[in-house]
């Protein structure tokens, strides 16, 4: 296979890369800047002869995937991945919203126009498009499937707190590329793919715990540097998957063709924050006073938080969620020698 990825220098799309490079494709991601690429060609470096860069430098102007599409020989499949997902430094809840959504239709835009070979193209949303925030706890449980969809609406994603525009960013981005499909029913198919919270080691490099990103980076203050007696009783996220699974199931998205057309929920289980702290108080002694002790083996969780049906991402592209004492375990060694070296 020859890739287009964005996004590929991202916590995710690193490890999409790395599937990718292992199966033996060849993979032209695209980034902002010439340092970003550098960077990623530094940390594959005995890879690098299947990569190449393109630089993107603003994936919301008009026509902005345009030329990046275009190669010789020409690419069968993209993977998306870009988009922001951080609250560091954001201004207005547009910067989460804009580059989502006009990312997402100017990269389908240009497949249609500037890349006919393009057969699939594979996008990573979130179950922030499938889960409705304002209802999280019911009797009995609600368990989602890949019919659900947030009723976040345009005003609230405008006007609300950033993590509404976080969320809505990804549901109406998802939104706009079913409807580009249909509307313009492009020779190529589309594969979304919808994790929950995702955990794990990073495959990229970086220098510090502060340049963690997101997800990793609320495990790490939440329960390996904490300062609170409990761990937090309850979350809006409270599912999720190990990215390296996410990173397999992503791999298999390109090789299942029944996987064309659908919309894929890749999410391992509920957690509970009370667990994750048992495992981490339980295997390493430096986080006695770091890791939450809350009451341990009960569950912090309240009845009726709501789950999710992974049957369908089981059935065509085979998830076989790791344990969640193996995802933590990992990213925390991951998390503690990052500490150390600081
Ligand atoms: P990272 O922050 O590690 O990666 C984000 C990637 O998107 C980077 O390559 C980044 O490039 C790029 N990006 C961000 N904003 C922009 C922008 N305005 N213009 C161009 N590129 C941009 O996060 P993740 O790897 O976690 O996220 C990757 C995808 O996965 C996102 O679509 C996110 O919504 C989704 N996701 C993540 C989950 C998680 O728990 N981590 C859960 C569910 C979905 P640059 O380095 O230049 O900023």
């Amino acid at each position: 296979h020859r890739v287009l990825l964005t996004g590929g220098n991202g916590f995710i799309g690193s490890h999409i890369l790395a599937q990718l490079l292992d199966y033996g494709c060849t993979v032209c991601c695209t980034v902002r800047t010439e340092e970003k690429g550098d960077k990623i060609l530094k940390d594959f470096a005995g890879q690098q002869s299947q990569i190449s860069i393109k630089i993107v430098p603003d994936i919301v102007a008009s026509g902005a995937y345009h030329t990046a599409v275009q190669a010789t020989p020409t690419f069968d499949t993209v993977y998306h991945t870009a988009s922001p997902f951080t609250y560091t430094n954001v201004e207005s809840n547009l910067e989460f919203l804009e580059p989502a959504i006009k990312g997402t239709l100017n990269l389908l835009k240009a497949v249609k126009d500037n890349a006919p070979s393009v057969q699939r193209v594979i996008w990573t949303g979130s179950c922030a498009s499938v889960i409705d925030y304002n209802n999280l706890v019911s009797d009995p449980a609600r368990i989602y499937t890949e019919a659900d969809w947030n009723p976040v609406t345009w005003d609230e994603a405008v006007h609300g707190d950033p993590s509404k525009a976080y969320r809505a960013s990804k549901l109406f981005a998802e939104r706009e590329a079913w409807k580009f499909m249909e509307e313009e029913q492009p020779s190529f198919d589309l594969v979304t793919l919808t994790p929950p919270a995702t955990f794990g080691p990073l495959r990229h490099s970086i220098a510090s715990i502060g340049e963690l990103n997101e997800s990793n980076s609320r495990l790490w203050k939440l329960c390996l540097n904490s300062t609170k007696d409990a761990p937090v009783p309850y979350m809006p996220v409270h599912t999720y998957v190990d990215v390296r699974d996410l990173a397999i199931a992503q791999l298999k998205a390109m090789t299942v063709p029944e996987a064309g057309n659908q919309r894929f929920i890749v999410c391992a289980k509920q957690f509970d924050f009370q667990d994750v702290c048992d495992i981490l108080r339980s295997h390493f002694a430096e986080l006695e006073e770091r890791t939450p002790l809350g009451k341990p083996g009960t569950r912090s969780l309240p009845a009726g938080a709501y789950g999710i049906d992974n049957s369908k991402v089981k059935q065509f592209l085979g998830l076989e969620p790791r344990s969640l004492e193996d995802t933590v375990l990992d990213v925390a060694r991951y998390m503690l020698d990052l500490g150390r070296k600081e």
